[in-house]
């Protein structure tokens, strides 16, 4: 298939087209993210393959059926950066890589919550520089402290696994809980999770309802001091509401590798440019909050099956055998 691929890193290419060598696939690689200005791009292809920051709206997806476009492809899980509805409607069909590396994203997790807690990223500069005093770089025992997850599907399930051999009490919300799990983790309602949790782990999908999970309300319910991580999607938190949280004292730590407006900078260097979002400038000053730019899916392993996944995604759509686990269908929506 003649294959538009967007939001195209030198890796990307690395591996798709390694994925693609002996298929016989045309990816022509765009850097440009899919987006109503970028429409005309895709011209003249049969699939699109997008990432998650490209911005598949109703429109976007009109266009795409004008030109012809059958397919989209997703490297990625999370499709709330789709309009399936109106996929559905224009009859472009779309797959995804449901599952690549979930312990990828878990493992990064426990390095966010690690550096904030044992400030290893602080104690490194300083040695650098020569300074060997660790005075403020006291941190925490994980094995006395109770970890709440919101979400315990691939991703959650794998960071529980690993927070309990912390040693730590895991405690977890899932409207669909997992009994698998029960002997590694105690469901508790979602209130109960914010109420007991000394570290907030979120793992669900970003959908209309977990909008702004974390908000004026939700931060009131937690403990003084919480740390809150988020390698979901940045809508789950209010960043104004935490930002709040953070100056009272409310919120002790924050670990994030995704963020509410995130489509405008990460993936990018801006480092000799003008910063114009402030929440995430504002958020860059404090000394116990971590940020990193969408990297938690990022390892050789990850990059691997999302990339063979995407290319067996396109074979099978070519030769009439959908891959059925890896389309996003409207039922997923409602
Ligand atoms: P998954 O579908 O396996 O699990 C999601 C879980 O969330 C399910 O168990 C589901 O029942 C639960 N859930 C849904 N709505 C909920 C709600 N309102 N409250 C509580 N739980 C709810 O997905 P996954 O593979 O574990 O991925 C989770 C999320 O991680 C993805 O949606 C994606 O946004 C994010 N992700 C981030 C990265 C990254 O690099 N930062 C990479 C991959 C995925």
């Amino acid at each position: 298939m003649r294959v538009a691929v967007f939001s195209t890193k030198p890796y990307d290419k690395h591996y798709l087209d390694l994925a693609n060598s002996g298929q016989d696939h045309e990816f022509v690689y765009f850097e440009s993210s899919l987006r109503l200005k970028s429409l005309r791009l895709a011209e003249n292809f049969d699939a699109v393959c997008v990432f998650v920051n490209d911005l598949i709206s109703e429109e976007v997806i009109k266009g795409l059926a004008e030109q012809g476009v059958k397919l989209l492809v997703l490297r990625c899980a999370g499709f709330n950066n789709v309009d399936i509805e109106s996929a559905d409607n224009y009859g472009i069909r779309v797959l995804r890589v449901p599952s690549y590396s979930p312990t990828a994203v878990a493992e990064h997790t426990v390095a966010l919550i690690m550096t904030l807690n044992r400030k290893t990223h602080k104690a490194y500069n300083r040695v650098r520089e020569g300074n060997f005093s660790i005075e403020r770089l006291t941190g925490f025992e994980l094995s006395n402290k109770t970890v709440g997850i919101i979400g315990t599907g691939r991703i959650g399930a794998s960071f529980a696994r690993i927070m309990n051999g912390f040693g730590s009490k895991v405690i977890a919300y899932d409207q669909f809980p997992n009994e698998s799990l029960q002997n590694i983790l105690e469901y508790a309602p979602m209130e109960e999770v914010f109420k007991q949790a000394d570290v907030l782990s979120l793992h669900c999908p970003l959908t209309p309802e977990t909008f702004h999970l974390i908000n004026k309300d939700s931060l009131q319910l937690m403990k003084k001091g919480v740390m809150i991580v988020n390698t979901s999607r940045g809508k789950l938190i209010d960043t104004e509401a935490v930002i709040n949280g953070l100056k009272e004292g409310k919120v002790g730590y924050l670990g994030i590798d995704v963020y509410e407006q995130e489509e405008r900078l990460f993936f990018k260097d801006l480092s000799e440019s003008i910063i114009l979002d402030d929440k995430i400038m504002r958020l860059m000053t404090f000394p116990n909050v971590l940020i990193t730019a969408h990297q938690a899916y990022f390892t050789d392993n990850a990059l691997t099956q999302i990339a063979n996944t995407t290319v067996q995604n396109l074979t099978g759509f070519e030769k009439g055998i959908l891959p059925e686990q890896n389309e996003v269908t409207l039922e997923m929506v409602h």
